[in-house]
């Protein structure tokens, strides 16, 4: 059993993994059918301005409702469509859902953008950016309300490779962020270098600042390095009001995290604004 553990790498899929022989080996073929049969689900998670800007963003984050294990975490299932390649298809179809509620008549002037992840091996698909092209003009949407998150480690895989991808996804208008950041050893200059305009500070910073100082420092010199490269900077994993103020007062742009909203699916997200707005309006 350690053995295979080994074998399989990263043991984040092992709960379904581990359910049964016959069930490791269909896998792949119910994440194909999961499509199919309407499955998969979009959960959205705020990012909110600390500094009065206006505008809102929400992050699309998968979740797969299964008939019998039912609502399956994205850890259990990406790293295992990653090695499979079958992450593809699961960006295609987050973007198309993401693009879909973009063109929502529920969200119009609220000044939504959506991130969408992309993982490594969409980095190495020569036609990701025709397929997203090719939604946005199906759903009649801009590229400018959306934005890539890219971990710094599917950066660091092939920097040379993810660079030419990043700067044909920067030309066709899509705004790009470099997600997890502080976890992935980019060198600064490719961070330089590269045409991103968001860094997300990973949320291990993030959830330590409040009590180990070297967390805070990290927060804090992130935030510096963001502004002087001229770029927007995010604090995910923001779990309560003390290290939301603190960011605020470090000049964090925008928050994200349990204490602002959990990630939810689209309906819940549509009542979490409406209640914003209105304590907003009314001062409360
Ligand atoms: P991520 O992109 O870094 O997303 C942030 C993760 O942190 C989410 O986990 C979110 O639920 C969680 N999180 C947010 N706020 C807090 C907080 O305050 N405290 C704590 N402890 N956690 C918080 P989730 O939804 O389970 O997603 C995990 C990862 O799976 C994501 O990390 C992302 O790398 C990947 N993922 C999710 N959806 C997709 C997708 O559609 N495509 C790809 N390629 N990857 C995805
Ligand atoms: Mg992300
Ligand atoms: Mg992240
Ligand atoms: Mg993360």
């Amino acid at each position: 059993y350690a053995a295979k553990r080994k074998l399989n790498g990263p043991q984040l899929y092992d709960p379904i993994m581990d359910s049964s022989s016959a069930q490791t080996l269909s896998l792949l073929t119910e994440l194909r059918r999961a499509i199919e049969r309407n499955e998969l689900r979009l959960y959205l998670q705020p990012k909110v301005p600390l500094q009065g800007k206006p505008g809102l963003a929400v992050e699309a984050l998968v979740r797969w409702q299964h008939p019998q294990r039912g609502l399956v975490p994205p850890m259990d299932f990406i790293p295992f469509a990653e090695q499979t390649g079958f992450v593809r298809q699961l960006t295609l179809w987050m973007f198309e859902e993401s693009a879909r509620l973009l063109a929502d008549p529920r969200t119009q002037g609220m000044g939504l953008r959506i991130s969408v992840n992309l993982s490594t091996r969409d980095l190495l698909d020569p036609e990701l950016c025709e397929r997203l092209q090719a939604m946005l003009v199906r759903h009649g949407v801009l590229p400018q309300g959306f934005c890539l998150e890219i971990t710094e480690s599917a950066i660091m895989d092939d920097p040379q490779r993810a660079e030419a991808m990043l700067n044909r996804l920067s030309q066709h208008g899509f705004k790009l962020s470099i997600d997890d950041f502080g976890t992935g050893y980019s060198s600064l200059g490719y961070l330089k270098r590269l045409p991103v305009d968001e860094l997300k500070i990973d949320k291990s910073f993030v959830m330590g600042m409040e009590h180990d100082h070297d967390d805070e420092m990290i927060v804090r010199s992130t935030i510096d390095l963001a502004h002087n490269l001229g770029l927007t900077v995010v604090a995910e994993g923001v779990e309560n009001a003390a290290i939301l103020e603190r960011l605020r007062a470090l000049s964090c742009d925008e928050a994200q995290g349990y204490h602002v909203s959990r990630p939810v699916p689209v309906d819940a997200f549509l009542s979490w604004h409406a209640q914003r707005a209105w304590a907003q309006e009314t001062g409360r």
